[in-house]
C-alpha cells in the first residue's frame, strides 16, 4: 500500500479505507496503520516482545561507557510519564531504559530491547514530549524488520516511510491514551532544531521526513479524530 509511502497525500488513507483491499495478516502489519482511525492495528500487530535472554544479549552489545547512572530529581520527574505508554504496549517489563551522554538530542530503540535516551533530549524536552517520542520508538518495535531491510539496502524512501509509519503508530497510541499528538510534533521540531543548530544537516537526513512533513501528517490525526 502506498499511502504512508506517499506520506502526506492526505486523501490516500480515506481511499484505502473504502477500497478495503484484502491483505494477509503479515502484510497488514508491515504496511503500517491504514489511517487515523486504525487503532485496531496497535493490538493486532503488536510484535512478540523480546525475551529476557534476548534483551541481555542486546544490552551486552551496547558500547562500553557513555551511560548515565544517576539522574537529577528534575530529570527523573520527566520520565515518570513514560510508564503509561510502555504499559499500554506491554513493554514496561521488557525495555531496559538507558540514558546516554552524547551531544545530540536523540532517542532510539536498540534491538527492540533497550530504549536509549540522550541527556540533551531528556533536558530539552518536556515530559509529554518525551512520552510522545517513546510512543514513536515503540513504532519501531512494530516495524523493525522493515526498517532493517530498508537500511540494509540503503532504501532512503522506505526508511522515510518507516519514520512516518512510526509517527502514525505513536499518534494512535497517544490518542488511545487520551494524550495529545501535538507533543510529538513539537518534540520532533525541537530535536531537529537543536541538532541542526549545533551539528548541521545530518548525513542521513534523506532517511527522514522533514519536521514540517511530519507535523502535517500528525495534524491529519488530529483533524480526523472522532
Ligand atoms: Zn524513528
Amino acid at each position: 500500500m502506498t499511502c504512508l509511502k506517499a506520506l502526506l497525500h492526505t486523501a490516500c488513507w480515506s481511499i484505502t479505507l473504502f477500497l478495503a483491499v484484502p491483505l494477509s495478516a503479515e502484510d497488514r502489519c508491515t504496511e503500517g496503520p491504514a489511517g487515523p482511525h486504525d487503532r485496531d492495528y496497535l493490538a493486532l500487530c503488536r510484535p512478540r516482545p523480546v525475551t529476557a535472554h534476548e534483551r541481555e544479549a542486546f544490552v551486552r552489545s551496547l558500547p562500553a561507557g557513555g551511560a548515565v547512572a544517576t539522574l537529577t530529581f528534575k530529570q527523573r520527574a520527566k520520565i515518570d510519564g513514560l510508564a503509561a505508554v510502555l504499559r499500554f504496549h506491554e513493554r514496561e517489563a521488557v525495555y531496559d531504559i538507558r540514558f546516554i551522554d552524547i551531544p545530540e538530542a536523540w532517542m532510539g530503540l536498540h534491538g527492540r530491547a533497550v530504549l536509549l535516551i540522550s541527556v540533551p533530549a531528556l533536558d530539552m524536552l518536556g515530559a509529554k514530549e518525551l512520552q510522545a517520542l517513546v510512543a514513536h520508538e515503540i513504532g519501531h518495535d512494530y516495524l523493525m524488520t522493515v526498517w532493517e531491510g530498508a537500511r540494509a539496502s540503503g532504501d532512503a524512501a522506505r526508511l522515510r516511510w518507516v519514520e512516518a509509519a512510526c509517527d502514525a503508530i505513536a499518534a494512535l497510541t497517544l490518542s488511545a491514551l487520551g494524550l495529545s499528538t501535538e507533543a510529538l510534533a513539537s518534540a520532533i521540531a525541537k530535536v531537529e532544531r537543536y541538532n541542526r543548530g549545533r551539528f548541521g544537516v545530518p548525513q542521513n537526513a534523506s532517511s527522514y521526513p522533514s519536521a514540517t512533513e511530519r507535523s502535517r501528517l500528525l495534524a491529519k490525526f488530529r483533524s480526523d479524530k472522532r
